[in-house]
């Protein structure tokens, strides 16, 4: 090769060198211009590159291909390189010249593999960055990911401006009926637009990523909060763009952290710290919105120590129960009487609302519920032997049973150990609001008629009442909330009418009908009116020990008080 040839080579050469050396100032123009001078020189009229994201891509010939250079006469294909990295992306590279020029002598050949060579480990590199940064903050189904914001929140650290900043975590509501009633492909959809409407409504004051299914995760600017939570009690999403009329109101639950002096933050990770458990408390109160701030530190001490003391008070049987007479309003006889859960600690008694919402937000309540079924078939048992006329008794099941799928099996499996017919037995439990829990509450009502126990819908009107939930599952006793019981301030006003309502249902239904809360005569002539025969409620009795209740089991203990 002639020296001015040799000269002309290296120069190109360091070009391409520095070039590809210093990917920071890389220039595609600089670069693509170095290629051609050295196609030039080396007679070289065509080169191509192809990607292909896997081995397949390649069988059939889907890849990326880019042709940089080309003059036409690209007739003899020279050299042709694949290189396979064990990410499985494909990168091939071919160059052509004219069967009219001069063929490359041995020493031109090796000088061109040589550059290629280089070239194309150049552009793999490249190539596998971009995929490598795909990788890593997008997650399979391309919304940013945890990653993402991590490195988003270390920006912001670094620059000690996390102060001006909040983090909201989100999951959707509802959103599994989504996917059930119009699809997974509409529910996918549905995600992106609401997830490209808070990008959108965010743009650079901070980012949302996605931690997977319908969880979403924000770090905002304090200044766009309000408008966030507006956003998220509900917003209108078309998701077919040819029919206006097809949309959805899509609204998401909320826990959120702002960063301060009081709560700092030292690394990215420990948003999430903050921001899962203010979610968990939102949705264990049944709210849109919990807020981790001092007033959640402090709750969330004092739960930690009813969930410790509850262990050690379950193992010294620290619980016990408490019964509640239900009594006929035609005869002053008990004719049932209700559990109540009490507990005795450090020479105090507890009341059930100081620790049974704790409790309800894990599984603790369980064990609570199934202790007190025991205690109280022990009690029916005891009864029944000293030969007293025992009335049927309820216990109250947190829903949390629910998704138990032996819970039929171990209540009955309790019942029969401590040898008690089943019909003194009845279960207590709330309405749901949920469909699951609808269905799951359906199967465990069913269950329990088959078994011959008796099944109550209590606190009926406090909340949700739907009179679908009644009417499609097997009740006993429907029991009507004690809100919906007027006063006897209400009752000069007039305000029966709902309450006459639910009693009617109730009896067209042919549902036994409990009042409680029951704390007037002029309450007690209400029912009668309303034909709702029976009463629980602190005119007749507030829950007492047992031993106080076994002496109202006979006779007519309350026959003063119903005339
Ligand atoms: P609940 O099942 O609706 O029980 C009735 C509550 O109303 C009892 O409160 C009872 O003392 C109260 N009450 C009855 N009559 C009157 C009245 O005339 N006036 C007023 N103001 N209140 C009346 P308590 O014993 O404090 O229990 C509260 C709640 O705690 C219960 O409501 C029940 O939801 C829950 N609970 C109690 N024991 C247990 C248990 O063993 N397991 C579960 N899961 N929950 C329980
Ligand atoms: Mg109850
Ligand atoms: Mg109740």
């Amino acid at each position: 090769m002639e020296w001015e040839k040799q000269q002309k080579y290296y120069e190109i050469m360091e070009k391409i060198t520095d070039t590809t050396c210093n990917p920071d100032y890389f220039s595609r123009d600089e670069f693509i211009a170095s290629l051609n001078e050295f196609c030039d020189l080396f007679r070289i009229a065509k080169g191509e590159t192809a990607f292909y994201l896997n081995a397949h891509s390649e069988q059939i010939g889907q890849g990326e291909i880019m042709i940089d250079r080309d003059n036409g006469h690209g007739d003899i294909e020279i050299l042709h390189r694949r290189i396979a990295p064990k990410t499985g992306v494909i990168m091939v590279g071919k160059l052509y010249m004219s069967k009219d020029d001069e063929p490359l002598t041995e020493e031109e050949f090796a000088k061109v593999d040589l550059v290629y060579r280089i070239v194309m480990s150049f552009i793999a590199r490249n190539r596998l960055q971009k995929k490598l940064y795909q990788f890593a903050f997008f997650d399979e189904d391309n919304y940013p990911n945890r990653r993402a914001f991590n490195r988003y929140i270390a920006e912001s650290l670094m620059k000690n401006e996390q102060y001006n900043y909040t983090a909201i975590c989100i999951n959707l509501r509802h959103f599994s009926l989504i996917n059930q009633d119009l699809g997974r492909f509409i529910g996918d959809k549905v995600l992106r637009i609401y997830f490209k409407l808070l990008e959108d409504e965010i743009g650079e004051n901070g980012i949302v990523c996605r931690l997977g299914g319908d969880n979403f995760v924000l770090f905002i600017k304090n200044e766009l909060t309000d408008r966030f939570l507006n956003l998220f009690s509900g917003v209108q999403i078309n998701y077919d763009d040819n029919d206006p009329e097809k949309h959805i109101s899509l609204s998401a639950r909320a826990g959120v952290f702002k960063v301060s002096e009081k709560f700092p933050l030292d690394t990215p990770g420990q948003i999430m710290d903050k921001v899962f458990p203010a979610i968990q408390m939102a949705k264990q109160r049944g709210v849109n919105v919990a807020y981790y701030d001092e007033e959640f530190d402090s709750a969330k001490d004092h739960i930690q120590k009813v969930r410790q003391r509850f262990v050690e008070g379950m193992e010294k049987s620290e619980f016990r129960a408490f019964y509640q007479p239900k009594v006929d309003i035609t005869t002053g006889k008990v004719v049932g009487a209700e559990a109540l859960c009490r507990w005795f600690r450090d020479d105090r008694m507890v009341m059930p609302m100081e620790f049974i919402p704790i409790l309800e937000m894990n599984k603790d309540i369980c064990r609570l519920d199934f202790h007190m079924l025991k205690v109280v078939c022990s009690d029916i048992r005891e009864w029944l032997d000293e030969g007293l006329s025992v009335p049927r008794i309820s216990v109250n099941l947190s829903r949390k049973h629910l998704s138990d799928t032996d819970l039929l099996d171990r209540i009955i499996g309790i019942i029969d150990k401590y040898n008690v017919p089943h019909e003194y037995i009845e279960i207590e439990l709330t309405e749901t609001t949920t469909d699951v829990e609808f269905k799951e509450l359906s199967y465990v009502v069913s269950g329990l008629r088959n078994a011959g126990i008796h099944s109550s819908v209590d606190d009926f009107g406090n909340g949700f009442s739907s009179l679908n939930l009644i009417r499609s599952v097997p009740w006993d006793v429907l029991k009507i909330d004690r809100s919906l019981l007027p006063t006897d301030d209400e009752h000069s006003i007039g305000v029966t009418s709902l309450y006459e309502h639910v009693v009617s249902i109730a009896r067209d239904m042919g549902i036994q009908c409990i009042s409680e809360g029951v704390e007037t005569k002029k309450q007690v002539d209400l029912l009668r009116k309303n034909n709702c025969l029976i009463a629980q409620g602190f005119y007749f009795a507030k829950p007492m020990p047992k031993e106080e209740f076994v002496k109202l089991l006979d006779g007519t203990p309350f026959i003063n008080k119903i005339n």
